[in-house]
C-alpha cells in the first residue's frame, strides 16, 4: 500500500491523486475501486455457480433454464388441456424435465445427460399438436411448428429444412439465445418414410435426404439460418443458431404401423376383427406396444431414431374422450363460444344432447379433436351472425334439433371441406 506519487492502477490508470488508495504488489498496482468492482464481480460468479450446482439459475429471463417442475406437475399442467393420452403426458413430462436437467448439467465426469428429443405416434386429431403447444406455453419458450412434407432436400423446390429454425427465430422475437433454448414441433414424420409411389417432382422421392438434413439439426450442430426463412441466398445474412438444447418433438400417424407392430410381437389377431369397433380396440392395445424398430419399417432412417430417442403414442378419442374435450380443457370450445356470446351480453345454453350429437358427427368424420371445431362452427355460424344485430336478444339455446337442423343444412358443404 502506497499513498506516494507516481503509483496507477494497472486495470483503470487513475493515479493516487484520483482515488483513495492504491495496493501495490510485485509488478503492478490496483486501485481501492478495482477491488470493489472486482470483489462484486466475483461474488455474483460465485452466486450463480452455487445455484447451478443447486439446480437452479439466478436469471429471471422470459424462457430461462430454471425450472422447478417436477414431472408430475408438468402432467398436472398438461392435464388442464389435454383430455386423455396419460401415457404420452407422463412420457413427455419425464422427457421435459430431464430436459432441464441437462440444460442445468454441469460435466464434472464423463457423464453427459443427452438429449430427449420426442417422438409421438397418434391419429390425426388425436392432441399432439396440443402437446407439444402446451408444453412450450408451460416453459414459456419460443415454439415453431413445421410440417414435414413441405421440406425437400437443398436443390429441390421447397422448404430447406432450416427454415424451421427460422420459423423458431422468428417466434423467438429474433433473440438467438431464447431460440436456443425452444421447441420445434414437426409434424407428419412419418410421411419422410415413404418409399415410393410419389409422382411429386418437387421433393425428393424417398424423403430421406430430408431426414439427412433433419439429422443435422438434431445433432446439436452450429446451423446457419435465413433469419427471413425462405431459401438460403448468397447474399442474405445468416444467423448462426445452435441446435444443441432445442427440444425437437415429431409427431405422425404412421398409419398402418399397428399391423407392424403386431406382426413384431407376433399377434396373429390383427385382422381378424370384424366389428369396426373391436378393430378400434384392438390397434389402441396394439399401439402402446410402438418402438423405434416399428418407426424404422415405415422407412425412417436409424440415425435419426437414434436423435430421438422418446417413442411415445397418443390413443384414438372416443366418444367419450370427444365428450369431454367440449367441455372440460381450460379452454375448451364450450367454454370459447361461451365467451363469444358473452360479449355480447347472450347467454349461450346448450343441451347435453345436442352435444352428444356433435361428438357423433366428430366420429362419423374421423377427424378427432379437431372434427369437433368445424361442427361447433356450423352449429353456431347463423347464430354468431345473427344475434348480434338483434336488439334485446338475451339467450341462445342449442337443442338437439336445432343442431341436427344446421349440421343437415350445410352438411355437403362441410364434407366438401373435410
Ligand atoms: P394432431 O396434431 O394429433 O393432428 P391436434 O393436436 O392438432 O391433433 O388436435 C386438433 C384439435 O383437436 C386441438 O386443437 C384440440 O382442440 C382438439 N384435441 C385433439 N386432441 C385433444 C385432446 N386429447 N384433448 C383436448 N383437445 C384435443
Amino acid at each position: 500500500m502506497a499513498k506516494g506519487k507516481n503509483l496507477q492502477c494497472a486495470f483503470c490508470l487513475k493515479t493516487n491523486d484520483d482515488v483513495l488508495m492504491i495496493v501495490s504488489g510485485a509488478k503492478a498496482s490496483i486501485c481501492n475501486e478495482c477491488v470493489e468492482n472486482a470483489t462484486k464481480i466475483i461474488e455474483q460468479e460465485l452466486g450463480k455457480f452455487e445455484d447451478r450446482v443447486d439446480g437452479k439459475s439466478n436469471k429471471k429471463q422470459v424462457g430461462e433454464t430454471k425450472f422447478h417442475y417436477k414431472p408430475i406437475e408438468i402432467k398436472e399442467y398438461l392435464d388442464q388441456y389435454v383430455i386423455g393420452q396419460e401415457d404420452a403426458k407422463k412420457v413427455l413430462s419425464v422427457a421435459i424435465y430431464n430436459h432441464y436437467k441437462r440444460l442445468n448439467q454441469i460435466v464434472r465426469d464423463d457423464i453427459e445427460i443427452e438429449k430427449s428429443n420426442i417422438i409421438m405416434v397418434g391419429e390425426t386429431g388425436s392432441g399432439k399438436t396440443l402437446l407439444a403447444k402446451s408444453i412450450a406455453k408451460m416453459l414459456n419458450v419460443p415454439f415453431a411448428i413445421a410440417d414435414a412434407t413441405v421440406f425437400t432436400e437443398a436443390g429441390y423446390v421447397g422448404e430447406d429444412v432450416e427454415s424451421i429454425l427460422s420459423r423458431l427465430l422468428q417466434a423467438a422475437d429474433y433473440d438467438v439465445e431464447q431460440a436456443q433454448k425452444g421447441i420445434v414441433f414437426i409434424d407428419e414424420i412419418d410421411k419422410l418414410g415413404r418409399k415410393s409411389d410419389n409422382p411429386s417432382i418437387t421433393r425428393d422421392v424417398s424423403g430421406e435426404g430430408v431426414q439427412q438434413g433433419l439429422l443435422k439439426l438434431l445433432e446439436g450442430a452450429d446451423v446457419l439460418v435465413p433469419p427471413q426463412g425462405g431459401r438460403k441466398h448468397p447474399d442474405q445474412k445468416m444467423v448462426k443458431i445452435n441446435t444443441q438444447n432445442i427440444l425437437f418433438i415429431c409427431g405422425g400417424a404412421f398409419e398402418g404401423i399397428d399391423k407392424m407392430i403386431a406382426r413384431r410381437i407376433q399377434t396373429s389377431s390383427i385382422g381378424f376383427k370384424t366389428n369396426k369397433e373391436d378393430e378400434n380396440v384392438e390397434k389402441d392395445n396394439l399401439i402402446q406396444y410402438v418402438n423405434s424398430q416399428d418407426l424404422r419399417s415405415f422407412g425412417l432412417i436409424p440415425e435419426l431414431l437414434g436423435r430421438m430417442p422418446v417413442v411415445t403414442f397418443l390413443k384414438s378419442l372416443d366418444k367419450s374422450a370427444l365428450r369431454r374435450i367440449l367441455t372440460e380443457p381450460k379452454n375448451a370450445l364450450i367454454k370459447q363460444y361461451t365467451r363469444l356470446f358473452e360479449y355480447e351480453d347472450i347467454q349461450l345454453e346448450i343441451t347435453d344432447e345436442a352435444l352428444d350429437y356433435i361428438v357423433e358427427k366428430a366420429i362419423e368424420f374421423k377427424l378427432g379433436g379437431r372434427g369437433l371445431r368445424s361442427i361447433c362452427e356450423l352449429v353456431m355460424t347463423d347464430a354468431m351472425y345473427e344475434l348480434p344485430s338483434q336488439k334485446g336478444a338475451k339467450h341462445f339455446a342449442i337443442s338437439l334439433e336445432y343442431a341436427k337442423e344446421k349440421i343437415e343444412k350445410s352438411k355437403y358443404a362441410y364434407q366438401k371441406v373435410a
